[in-house]
């Protein structure tokens, strides 16, 4: 930008900043604004757009428009020329509008006489915030000069929308974060909770946009990106010999750090007036609008990794950030884009709720939120930006829904379901210590699945008669890197300390597909969940097996041991990993470690495949565990991962209980002890039907053990039995409406 403009656009800023100090509300000042922006820019019109809600814009201040029409205009996102702006996070300059594709004029405006337009988005790191248009009655075409002043104020603007500069008499719109907002996600973990918003990472509050002294603020900003790069190159030094992605993504981290084009456009930001961190946030703001757009993986991968380094200097720049010395609030609801198990570990059970920007159902985070029994909603769009700390926030689990800053009447009948939930569960903990014995004299043993220390509190409070599933794949992914024989031993060990006896059922290392560990050397494979995963690894990798099987001899200590073999596709499988488990008990007797009192050595069946397996592995094996989450995927042929498919085939589908069937009978035959520890064995219906076609033995997650053993302990399986078989021979797709229908017709609870 020339010299006179730089000096134009920082007096531009200067008479903006007086505006904003002066001592008048919210209205007085943005028309105060409109006016100093026309008069600088020698426009006829000038006119702030804001957000009225997420999908509609109002006029809120104009110099030059007709002033009645204030707070009446308004347009839909995407409607209009300001829409169009608004909606692509774009500018939009062009000496004739109203030839323009999709320029709509609103008459009570007045507008019809004015030519030239120019409309810049106002928006915050990716938040649309809305719009500034300048308009004149000649043809004229705003230079790029002209237009990055404009950009620039409009970016000052947003930081005082976003500290409620404009809030007052006489505005209309309430400040940004204090709308109620509700956002709608995805349910990764059941429980509805309430609580204040704890952000993972706070954002970054700039109370100073404008700047008085450009050279100043270039100090700053060089000595921070100098901080920055030390900071990086230290980061590259320590993982030297680490993890090659991580470091992948520290050597972009330093490209970007010594990027010459990205500290030119900062070094222009500030000549035109902007303090050091509102141009570091310009910049970081021009970043994330093209990640929303961006439609290549790779690029949108780079982009992310520019905004995690803006926020670095951003930190280093005010000195916010996370280790402010904030207080947690009172049931904390944490918000975070994504989170790492090891960090959602390190925060434990404190957590009323956990809501995440991105993370999946499958991640790492959802199998500890999940163990945690916290309830978590994934893929909540925006909530990093709607939710400020402190705020008021409800989370509910089941539907995938955060009410953030609700409305009295929401928050009350969110209230009422809290309270019913809470209702139910003090009726399941008078059930605790019950078997779960139907009225037809038959008892379902309910195991729970567990993977982490964490969960061994349930064993107790669950009423749990054992750990149907230990996933040992836990403790390797919340770690850094492999965990050693010795610490593996006394995790096992504490595991079968707190169990007290009952049966704990180790399924040795079920790594792969979704489950990858940080510090394994990735595989890139078309197709994960059908490739290299959990006893194929073992196998073709013996060594951690055998380190595994060791730690959990020594674990055992002379008491009872069982371990099972994660998705054993044949028999063969299931042979070769039996025969490693018979070599570690041989080296562990010849180093006189005391044996196992008794080994049992199961399997799961997980592949369709194995369902037909000759009838001689059916003896062969000790016990057999269906892990109906993969069981499903691959008979209906449909990803468990994919949200476009994973629920679109129901477990109550006569042919999977037809086929479910045939494995309860090749078991029967063999005598063969079978147990089901999908995640379907925790849903009270679905629990039923597994009863009633045969099952007596369920593994499940701790919370869900009480709704279970409620609705079995009134229910006649025989009846249910019947009503299935009904459903078949009518030709019925599920059974679940027939079984619903029949469910509707018991009695209510008793307790
Ligand atoms: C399953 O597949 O049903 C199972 C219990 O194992 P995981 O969910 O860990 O794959
Ligand atoms: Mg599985």
């Amino acid at each position: 930008m020339p010299e006179r403009m730089e000096t134009e656009s920082r007096k531009l800023l200067g008479r903006l900043r007086d505006a904003m100090a002066s001592d008048v509300a919210g209205q007085a000042r943005l028309d105060r604004i409109t006016q100093i922006i026309a008069d600088s820019m020698r426009a006829e019109v000038c006119s702030i757009y804001l957000f009225r809600d997420e999908d509609t814009l109002e006029l809120c201040a104009s110099e030059g428009l007709k002033k009645e029409a204030v707070h009446q205009t308004r347009m839909r996102l995407g409607e209009g020329l300001v829409g169009r702006v608004a909606r692509r996070g774009d500018v939009i300059n062009t000496p004739d509008a109203p030839s323009m594709k999709g320029f709509r004029y609103m008459p009570e405006t007045g507008e019809e006489i004015y030519s030239s337009f120019l409309g810049i988005p106002i928006q915050r790191l990716g938040e649309k915030l809305g719009v500034l248009v300048v308009q004149s009655k000649d043809k004229r075409d705003y230079s790029a000069d002209e237009v990055y002043a404009l950009e620039v104020v409009a970016m000052v603007l947003a930081e005082m929308t976003e500290l409620g500069a404009f809030v007052g008499e006489g505005a209309a719109l309430k400040a940004r974060h204090q709308q109620s907002v509700l956002i709608r996600g995805l349910s990764a973990q059941e429980g509805s909770a309430e609580g204040h918003v704890w952000l993972h990472d706070p954002r970054v509050v700039v109370t100073n946009p404008i700047a008085d002294d450009p050279n100043k603020e270039l100090e700053r900003l060089n000595a921070a990106v100098e901080d920055l790069r030390v900071g990086v190159e230290k980061l590259l030094e320590m993982s030297a010999s680490g993890d090659k992605e991580q470091q992948q993504v520290l050597e972009t981290y330093r490209m970007f750090a010594n990027s010459k084009g990205w500290m030119r456009r900062m070094e222009a930001d500030i000549a035109s007036g902007l303090s050091a961190e509102a141009a570091v946030e310009k910049e970081q703001s021009l970043a994330r609008t093209r990640m929303e757009q961006a439609q290549d993986a790779y690029l949108r991968d780079r982009l992310s990794d520019l905004d995690d380094l803006s926020n670095r200097l951003l930190r280093i720049l005010t000195g916010q950030g996370r280790d402010t010395g904030a207080v947690m609030p009172d049931n904390p609801i944490l918000i975070a884009r994504n989170i790492g198990p090891g960090e959602l570990l390190d925060y434990g059970r404190k957590l009323r709720g956990i809501v995440l920007e991105d993370g999946s159902v499958g991640s790492h985070a959802a199998i500890v939120a999940r163990a945690l029994a916290i309830p978590l909603v994934v893929q909540a769009t925006r909530i990093t930006t709607e939710a400020l700390n402190g705020d008021h926030i409800m989370v509910d689990g089941d539907q995938g829904v955060v009410h953030l800053r609700a409305e009295d009447t929401v928050a009350g009948a969110f209230r009422e379901k809290i309270a019913m939930q809470a209702k139910a569960l003090e009726r399941y903990a008078e059930l605790r210590d019950k078997p779960a014995e139907t009225p037809c004299g038959k008892v379902i043993a309910l195991h729970m699945n567990a993977g982490l220390m964490a969960d061994l509190p349930s064993l107790a409070s669950s009423g749990a008669e054992g750990v149907g599933l230990f996933r040992t794949e836990l403790q390797f992914l919340v770690r850094n890197q492999m965990p050693r024989r010795t610490e593996l031993a006394s995790i096992y060990s504490r595991v079968l300390d707190a169990a007290q006896g009952r049966r704990v059922v180790f399924r040795t290392l079920d790594i792969g597909s979704d489950k990858v560990l940080p510090y394994m050397k990735a595989v890139n494979e078309p197709n994960p969940a059908l490739g290299w995963r959990a006893i194929r690894v073992g196998l073709d990798k013996p060594g951690v097996l055998r380190m595994q099987v060791q730690a959990l001899i020594r674990a055992a200590a002379g008491r009872p041991l069982t371990i099972m073999f994660p998705f054993v596709a044949q028999a063969d499988e299931y042979h070769a990993a039996r025969v490693e488990v018979e070599k570690a008990i041989q080296g562990e007797q010849k180093l006189g470690h005391p044996l196992p009192e008794t080994l049992e050595i199961g399997a799961m069946l997980e592949t369709p495949s194995l369902a037909f397996a000759p009838q001689t592995f059916f003896r062969e094996v000790d016990f057999l565990s269906i892990g109906g989450n993969d069981l499903k995927q691959f008979f209906f042929a449909a990803d468990r991962e994919n949200e476009l498919v994973r629920r679109r085939y129901d477990v109550l589908n006569v042919s999977f209980l037809t086929f479910l069937e045939t494995i309860i009978q090749r078991c029967a035959d063999a005598g063969t002890p079978l147990s089901f520890c999908g995640e379907d064995a925790g849903r009270p219906v679905e629990a039923l039907c597994l009863a009633a076609i045969g099952f007596r033995a369920l593994s499940m997650r701790p919370a869900s053990i009480g709704p279970v053993k409620s609705l079995l302990r009134r229910s006649n399986l025989d009846e249910v039995r019947a009503v299935i078989e009904a459903a078949r021979d009518r030709g019925d797709q599920s059974v679940r409406d027939a079984v619903m229908e029949w469910l509707r017709g018991q009695a209510q609870p008793q307790g």
